[in-house]
């Protein structure tokens, strides 16, 4: 590897970013109208086999594209056991499943090759063991760490992570990357592409308190992604199939009901509701 695109400066790094968002915006055709209502989109971490098994049926029947922030060393995992790379490849040409860089195997890192291997080297065996999403692995999920290092970038957290090495990696290589930037779960639907948005983690959260936090993003036409680690589904005090299937019941009927819509994670970047000029004008 040389140097320079190893090592890109902030600068280097935005002014790539930029250029693959540009790329990003004109894949999906600009902003995605929610004619005036909230949206939410459904994120998946590994955990295939589970995913295969309880997720995917339900996801499917229900016409919503979810995506997987995927590892790529990581198939031999038991979390991912009995999924071959060729049956992803067909949710993700079927259309059922987008796929986000997740790190290619998901551990602490500390060296300027750790962020490489991790970051971009994960980009392209994603793209070759998965040739469906050649061209489409726009995003970068950075992959949680508990009591390791991420050579400075924590979890995106801080504005100061993404200047260290690793965000100006994940910058440089993507056109989006998700992150935990306080105050950002409810998300701004302007159209308008941001970084470092935070998300709702499903795993220990019960129906009820999801139910809430969908209420308040419909009453408030905001954008929602709700995200669930498939392996700990059934998991003492972990939410079971059961309770995962009332929450995308209740995910349709609002959607049958005209107060949100469904999108894809990607696509929940670009949706516009129209709702900054309309609430100015309301108040
Ligand atoms: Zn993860």
């Amino acid at each position: 590897m040389t140097g320079e695109a190893a090592d890109p400066t902030a600068g280097d790094a935005w002014i790539q970013h930029e250029i693959r968002r540009t790329a990003f915006e004109h894949a999906f055709g600009g902003p995605i109208d929610t004619d005036g209502r909230a949206a939410l989109a459904l994120r998946f971490d590994h955990g295939l086999a589970n995913f295969a098994r309880h997720v995917l049926p339900l996801t499917i029947e229900r016409g919503l594209t979810v995506s997987q922030a995927h590892n790529p060393r990581n198939w031999d995992l038991r979390e991912n056991e009995g999924v071959t790379p060729e049956e992803m490849d067909d949710w993700i040409r079927a259309g059922h499943v987008e796929v986000w860089n997740h790190s290619a195997s998901h551990r602490g890192i500390s060296t300027p090759e750790d962020v490489h291997e991790e970051i971009v080297a994960s980009l392209a065996e994603i793209e070759e063991q998965l040739p469906a999403a050649a061209g489409k692995v726009w995003g970068f999920n950075p992959p949680g760490v508990p009591g390791e290092d991420y050579a400075g970038f924590g979890k995106g957290t801080h504005p100061s992570d993404w200047v260290t090495l690793p965000g100006r990696t994940i910058l440089a290589h993507h056109a989006v990357a998700s992150g935990h930037v306080s105050g950002t779960t409810q998300r701004v639907l302007d159209g308008r592409v941001r970084d470092g948005l935070a998300h709702v983690t499903l795993d220990a959260r019960g129906v009820g308190e999801i139910t809430k936090r969908i209420d308040a993003v419909v009453r408030k036409r905001r954008g929602l992604q709700l995200m669930l680690h498939p392996s700990r589904l059934g998991m003492e005090g972990k939410l079971t199939v059961e309770a995962l299937t009332m929450i995308l019941d209740r995910i349709v009927e609002l959607r049958d009901r005209g107060d949100l819509v469904t999108l894809s994670p990607y696509q929940l970047h670009l949706a516009d509701a129209g709702g900054v000029a309309r609430d100015r004008a309301a108040n």
